[in-house]
């Protein structure tokens, strides 16, 4: 069953996405070598407490933090712990909720520590890229598999896997509500899109294989073969013409700006060659 959200419905969807997005600018301003990913979570539950609001994945299904981070190969659902130390190199997928008169908010942002690969830099900019070709497709009269497909024809198009085992999903006062919103599909497929339904999108894409593992942890989702993934997410509401993006990654990029860096890790004004010589 699809609720189609009311305007006030949407205004608190909104503000919910608001604080995700600047919880997320303020874990990142924290990302750095030699950070545990357990003091990430500290920083994001007294930042989403302190605005008055609930971290939402915290006890979600029994989940025991504020965020998922996941760290290099994996790929999503990671659980913080002061042993996990970050390092100059890694990408770090940082998924955060929040609850907040009744809504949920639910966006997800990939941090590069320090300078990262041609290679990672790479792996980041397509998803994002997908992340952004599927929004597009997130229009009134479109179906869900329209979105599907944009993402996965574009993060194949590079020779990367999308994850099938987890998927996006509607959201409102329930964080995970019908429809899914799979990352691969095809067009013209899946259920009708409907202004006022309110998506997360949030490809998982992997560097080599599609293929992942679950982690006996219960939680944490790893690529088979220990190769990095990425992941962002946007909150969307679904509109006539064009998606309105809940989710602001504007920003948590001027937050990393103010720290020197780029969102792809470079210093602020380094070019990223590898990037610029692509063919798309
Ligand atoms: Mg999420
Ligand atoms: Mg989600």
């Amino acid at each position: 069953m699809i609720h189609v959200k009311t305007e006030e419905e949407i205004a608190l969807l909104r503000e919910n996405n608001l604080l995700v997005s600047r919880t997320l600018a303020e874990v990142g301003k924290h990302i750095a070598p030699g950070v545990t990913t357990k003091r990430l979570d500290e920083i994001a539950e007294d930042f989403i407490r302190s605005h008055g609001a609930v971290p939402a994945f915290l006890g979600y299904q029994g989940f025991p933090a504020s965020l998922c981070i996941a760290v290099n190969e994996e790929v999503v659902h990671g659980i913080p712990s002061d042993k996990k130390v970050l390092r100059e190199g890694d990408i770090v997928s940082v998924d955060c909720g929040t609850l907040w008169k009744g809504f949920v908010g639910d966006s997800a942002y990939t941090f590069a520590v320090g300078g990262v690969s041609p290679e990672a830099r790479m792996l980041m900019q397509v998803t994002r890229e997908a992340l952004d070709k599927g929004t597009e497709q997130a229009i009134a009269g479109n179906r869900v598999g329209d979105i599907s497909a944009a993402v996965q024809t574009h993060a194949e198009s590079h020779g990367y896997g999308v994850v099938r085992e987890l998927t996006g999903h509607g959201v409102g006062r329930h964080m995970h509500e019908d429809p899914e919103v799979p990352n691969y599909g095809a067009r013209g497929r899946g259920p009708l899109l409907k202004e006022g339904m309110v998506i997360c999108i949030e490809p998982m894409i992997n560097m080599g294989s599609k293929a992942v593992r679950f982690l006996s942890d219960g939680w944490t989702v790893v690529t088979r073969d220990g190769k990095p993934a990425a992941h962002y997410e946007y909150a969307v509401v679904v509109r006539p013409g064009r998606a309105e993006v809940m989710t602001d990654f504007s920003i948590i990029e001027e937050e990393l700006k103010k720290g020197g860096r780029d969102r792809k890790g470079l210093r602020v004004g380094e070019p990223d060659w590898e990037a610029e010589q692509r063919k798309d």
